[in-house]
């Protein structure tokens, strides 16, 4: 029966020691590894007798993931509950390699807890391909938001940037201001020049009125074909004029050549803007619309100029 009892195992231990999952145990009392697999050494460079005490292990854990597993690992050994954690562990070389630690909790006959024994996995692969994931999204999502021709926010990012901006100027009784442009003569433009040069010239607007806008709290987005919108919140009506005015400016130094345009010999653009304190009964539309119409009028007053709405405050403001 010994002898039977040798063989299975020195069985048991071919078979652990020859998983890639790393095997050890922990004597609980005396806070030492009773044992540690050898392959601990293939994967960290620490060897095999380097894992003594139980704060040997707690040294190896990075400083970032420390705390958080220590307390959590005792707090679960202590309530006698099986557990896993997740954690970066330091090879001899400085470098550091995630590690799933997956541990049992033994008791002793009254109870009592004995022992912990666990198995070590190398998740540094599945963490890399989960980061990659995630930087992935990240970069999906923001191209989801971007138009594609200009690289500009898209009509998606404008609309809810518009809502949120909208319900931030209800709540904190703040203006918002709206600039629309449309460039002049575009279909001409097209006609002229080629559809591929139009493509060109709308990037080169876009990328010029958007360094109008404040990062981050403001935003530029295309609106629709050839027409852009800037989002200003906190931003009352003169700033709006004067913000339409310089895009206006900035417009007229790019001297974009328009051979075919009835306005001038350079690109122009025309601007409606429109400022709102929103008031109870106001309504983003009627904003979306009051900057519509003053485009419109804009366009019909001779283009290549900038118009205001005439009462940009209503009167409960
Ligand atoms: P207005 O001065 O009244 O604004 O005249 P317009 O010619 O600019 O306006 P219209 O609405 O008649 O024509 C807009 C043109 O914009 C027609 C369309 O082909 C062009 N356009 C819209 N989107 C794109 C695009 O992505 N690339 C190019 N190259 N042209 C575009
Ligand atoms: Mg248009
Ligand atoms: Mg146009």
């Amino acid at each position: 029966m010994g002898a039977y009892l040798e063989v299975e195992s020195a069985v048991y231990k071919t078979l652990l020691e020859s998983t890639r999952a790393i095997p050890w145990k922990i004597d609980w009392a005396a806070a030492r590894f009773a044992y540690i697999g050898p392959q601990i050494e293939g994967l960290l460079g620490w060897s095999q007798a380097s894992w003594a005490t139980v704060q040997d292990w707690v040294d190896r854990i990075h400083p970032d993931d420390r705390e958080r597993v220590v307390q959590f690992c005792i707090a679960q050994s202590q309530a006698g509950v099986d557990h896993e954690a997740d954690y970066r562990a330091l090879t001899c070389e400085g470098d550091y390699v995630w590690i799933r630690d997956v541990v049992h909790v033994v008791r002793n006959e009254e109870g009592a807890v004995d022992s912990l024994v666990g198995f070590m996995f190398d998740i540094s692969e599945r963490k890399r391909a989960e980061e990659r994931m995630l930087q992935l999204q990240g970069e999906l999502t923001e191209l989801s938001f971007r138009d594609g021709l200009t690289g500009v926010a898209n009509r998606r990012r404008l609309d809810a940037f518009l809502d949120a901006e909208w319900a931030v100027a209800c709540r904190e009784r703040k203006p918002l201001s709206l600039v629309l442009a449309d460039i002049d003569c575009f279909k001409q433009y097209n006609d002229h020049y080629g559809h591929l040069a139009g493509d060109a010239c709308l990037r080169r607007v876009a990328g010029l009125l958007d360094t109008a806008a404040v990062r981050g709290l403001e935003l530029l987005g295309r609106f629709g074909g050839e027409e852009f919108l800037m989002v200003l919140p906190g931003t009352d009506a003169a700033g709006a004029l004067e913000r339409a005015t310089l895009c206006l400016a900035r417009l007229a130094e790019a001297d974009i050549p328009h051979g075919a345009s009835a306005v001038a010999g350079t690109l122009t653009a025309s601007f409606g803007v429109a400022t709102l304190l929103p008031g109870p009964g106001d309504d983003l539309l009627a904003l979306l619309e009051t900057v519509d119409r003053c485009l419109y009028r804009a366009k019909q007053q001779g283009r290549n100029q900038v118009v205001a709405s005439q009462s940009p405050l209503p009167s409960h403001a």
